[in-house]
């Protein structure tokens, strides 16, 4: 059990910054909306997720650090298997079993929270506990049992960046949602909740200038939607100020997407540019396999080609417009 914990963990806590996606992911799920997220030594000595969401009664509790999956895992076959059924209810005992995890939940209809406490991989100690409603998540000593794997983090500047950029994705895709996001006790990310798209967009890329809004509907065949804002990438390149595509909600890098909209961006104004902004692409699920692999960034889609046909007729009626 704790040894398929660790292979899972292995899979899919690569670093800090896959910790923060999983746990601000299980916030959102949880109907939160105020989310904030601190961090302290790039993520290895603490991340803590405070959430007001709909929170856990102790059975709850108890539940989310069960692996829900098989707990015997020997042959090989079994080992590969696991990569493809992703992370589905193994994100908590994951984590658990590679750090010093807390977690105080208490949902709205309870007067008293749980408190439980996890020590690599196995359950310490689990009491009620005075709490806010909602969930708050504290992961400590990060890869604290991995030293390999904790051998293989890049700076403390490259794991930030990856967990800012968690973040970032995040509060594009849920505008609605206010995001805190402090780290060794600074502020660095400060979103209201209820904003609109146009406004998060603003407040991530830093712009007062023009934004090329995208907004299309297609509903004769495979029921396309796409919206988002698009901007000049400015002169420096930025590791902010990028493109950025969301597909259902989730960041992708896909050759085909990006080469869609700069197909669809040939005829704009900014030329020479690379686009940046964010583009929000939803499609109906049974359209998309975004299982290929839990933790990484592809996708695939079930007919390519025609994905990329509307996303550049969506994108240049979108110049189109603009340039009117
Ligand atoms: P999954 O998200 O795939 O279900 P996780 O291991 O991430 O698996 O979480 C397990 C379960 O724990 C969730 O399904 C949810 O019921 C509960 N849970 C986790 N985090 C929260 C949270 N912040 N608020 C409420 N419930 C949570
Ligand atoms: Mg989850």
């Amino acid at each position: 059990e704790q040894l398929a914990n660790q292979i899972a963990a292995g899979e899919v806590v690569e670093r800090p910054a896959s910790v923060v996606k999983e746990l601000v992911e299980n916030s959102l799920d949880a109907g939160g909306s105020r989310i904030q997220v601190q961090v302290e030594g790039s993520g290895t000595r603490l991340i803590r997720v405070v959430d007001d969401g709909i929170g856990m009664d102790s059975d709850d509790v108890l539940l989310c650090l069960e692996r829900h999956a098989t707990s015997k895992l020997f042959s090989e076959d079994q080992l590969a298997a696991i990569a493809t059924l992703g992370f589905r209810g193994e994100a908590l005992p994951s984590i658990g079993s590679v750090s010093r995890m807390t977690i105080l939940s208490r949902p709205r209809t309870a007067d008293m929270g749980t408190r439980a406490e996890m020590r690599y991989g196995i359950l310490h100690a689990i009491h009620e506990d005075g709490c806010r409603q909602g969930t708050v998540i504290e992961v400590r000593g990060l890869f604290g049992n991995v030293p390999a794997r904790r051998k293989f983090l890049k700076s403390a500047r490259t794991e930030l960046y990856h967990i800012e950029e968690v973040l970032r994705d995040q509060a594009l895709a849920h505008p609605g949602v206010g995001f805190v996001l402090q780290v060794e006790g600074r502020t660095v990310l400060d979103l209201q909740p209820g904003e609109d798209l146009e406004t998060r967009v603003r407040q991530i890329y830093q712009v007062q200038d023009q934004l090329l809004p995208v907004s299309f509907q297609e509903n004769t065949g495979l029921g396309l939607e796409l919206e988002g804002y698009l901007l000049e990438s400015g002169t420096s390149q930025s590791r902010v100020r990028r493109l950025r595509i969301l597909v259902n909600n989730r960041p992708v890098q896909d050759r085909m997407l990006l080469h869609g909209v700069r197909e669809g961006m040939r005829e704009s104004l900014m030329t020479g540019q690379q686009p940046a902004g964010v583009l929000l692409l939803h499609l109906p699920p049974d359209q998309v396999d975004v299982n290929v692999h839990p933790a990484k960034r592809e996708i695939r889609f079930r007919r390519s080609q025609e994905v990329h046909r509307l996303l550049v007729r969506g994108i240049r009626e979108a110049v189109a417009r603009f340039q009117d």
